[in-house]
């Protein structure tokens, strides 16, 4: 029985949620407290408690708990790999690669609790010395998705305390394993009790609690646009600071002059790898008319490679689609782009068990050709292994219908032109742009998030993230 973390203890909740391997669905990995709005309000107050005395603590302080938390994350990487990939379901690889990022991020934050400085300016008044410097904001609520289980609550945790906030944080319910892990590597790295506090339950009861409670400083969110709706609205009604980080369509331009491998190679990875279970997925591939009918094909001979099979055994390439509910809408989506008119060229089937017979919630990547800008399968996330084609004339085409969407996360082009590169880098309306890269993975050390209604709020990752975990002040002082 894994517990929550509540002012330095480990405290039973009054329920119990059971973490099932989407990979094998009976295997059972543990059973997690799970937290009611009066235990959340108990970990708020324990952080409220806590601020005081850590918002003055040294940078150096700081700097030696967060790198020794990075230090043990990565050296327990394969352990924690096996965890996260038994309870999400994306391949070890993958796994233990995100686990080295989390690590990785805790060594850079580390750093980023020496590096504050602030600025001295003349005052426009004689005699009169301005300051300019940046303070912790209080306590901040973490909300987080099931699709990165370590990567995003170290890339909202690892901030929050370098720059001196505490922390209340409710990881996904489907993924508790690797946040228990993580709140308990932090539990032992010498913070003050109620400094960071892990409270895992429902998103309706524990996660609307920290939305809800005016101690709560900030909402730093990353999830589905209809939770960050209610996210945003709950907190402009208390004006509390909050950060979105959503959904995403992401296009991928294929021109003529392209790499053919390379943009194959981008295609494939950015699409279905981590069962494309990614925000930065390349979900929409535009391809100009002279490469379409070669790059379908290859396309649909690379995926014909795939191995779909359990996340853990060696060789695979894509694992098991998260649960049931989510699987059912990828297939669901599948259908609604045939219905829509679109071709299935390949996959986009259930299948039901893996390479050892063992029953979990797998499917072939879908390849879907002949579809338009107007198409829902054109304008709606499926987070899955869902993969639609458009056909364009020409570069300028491509570009306007990539930049067709309510999303602007990330956009890719595979292209050898400069020119086009150049252009594209300029005009894509999104707040990452790839050439010649799959659209999904990204550096730790630079900032991460996008536009329109992919992303609200200052950017999270690299030494942006002190935009939204610090509040600026400006000081004046008569000498
Ligand atoms: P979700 O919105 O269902 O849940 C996200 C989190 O919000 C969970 O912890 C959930 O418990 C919590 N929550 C739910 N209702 C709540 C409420 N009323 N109040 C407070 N918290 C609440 O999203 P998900 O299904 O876990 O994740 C998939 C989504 O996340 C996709 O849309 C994906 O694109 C997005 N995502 C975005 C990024 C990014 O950085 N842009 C990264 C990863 C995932």
């Amino acid at each position: 029985m894994y517990k929550n973390l509540i002012g330095g203890e480990w405290r039973d909740g009054v329920a119990v949620s059971r973490n099932i391997n989407p990979s094998d669905t009976r295997d059972l990995i543990g059973e997690y407290a799970q937290a009611d709005a009066e235990q959340t309000r108990l970990a708020i107050s324990a952080a409220d408690a806590a601020f005081p005395a850590w918002s003055l603590s040294t940078p150096q302080q700081r700097f030696d708990i967060l790198d020794a938390v990075g230090s043990e994350i990565l050296a327990r990487r394969a352990e924690l790999g096996d965890l996260l990939a038994r309870e999400e379901g994306k391949t070890l690889p993958e796994a233990i690669g995100e686990v080295v990022r989390a690590g990785n991020i805790f060594k850079f934050f580390a750093g980023e609790a020496l590096r504050p400085g602030g600025e001295l300016m003349p005052s426009v008044r004689p005699g009169v010395g301005v300051e300019i410097t940046r303070e912790p904001i209080g306590i901040v609520g973490l909300i987080t998705p099931w699709n990165f289980p370590i990567a995003i609550p170290a890339w909202k945790i690892a901030p929050a305390l370098a720059f001196g906030n505490c922390v209340v944080f409710k990881p996904a319910e489907l993924v508790p394993g690797s946040a228990w892990a993580l709140a308990e590597i932090l539990s032992r790295a010498g913070l003050p009790a109620g400094v960071f506090n892990l409270v895992m339950g429902r998103g309706s009861e524990a996660g609307q609690t920290l939305l809800n409670d005016p101690r709560v400083a900030a909402i730093s969110f990353t999830g589905s646009v209809p939770t960050g709706q209610k996210v945003a609205a709950a907190c402009v009604a208390r004006m509390a600071k909050f950060q979105l980080e959503m959904g995403g369509k992401n296009p991928m331009i294929v021109l003529d002059d392209a790499d053919l491998g390379v943009a194959v190679n981008a295609a494939v990875n950015s699409g279905f790898f981590s069962t494309g279970q990614r925000c930065t997925a390349s979900s929409r591939l535009i391809v100009t008319e002279g490469i379409h009918d070669r790059f379908v094909a290859a396309m649909v001979e690379k995926m014909k490679t795939l191995k779909i099979d359990d996340a853990r055994k060696a060789g695979t390439d894509i694992g098991p689609v998260v649960d049931a509910s989510q699987l059912g809408q990828d297939l669901d989506y599948v259908g609604i782009a045939q219905a829509e008119g679109g071709r299935l060229v390949q996959g986009g089937a259930r299948v039901e068990h893996s390479g050892d017979g063992q029953p979990g919630f797998y499917m072939t990547p879908a390849l879907i050709t002949e579809t338009t800008a107007a198409m829902r399968i054109n304008r709606e996330e499926v987070f899955g292994p869902v993969v639609s084609v458009m056909r364009a004339k020409n570069y300028e085409e491509a570009l306007a219908l990539a930049n067709d969407s309510p999303f602007g996360l990330a956009a890719g082009i595979a292209t050898t032109s400069l020119k086009h590169a150049t252009h594209f880098k300029r005009h894509a309306q999104a707040g990452m742009v790839m050439v010649n890269l799959p659209t999904a993975g990204v550096d730790y050390h630079v900032p991460f998030g996008g536009r329109k209604g992919s992303s609200y709020g200052p950017r999270e990752q690299g030494r942006h993230a002190a935009e939204f975990y610090t509040t600026v002040k400006t000081a004046y002082t008569q000498a």
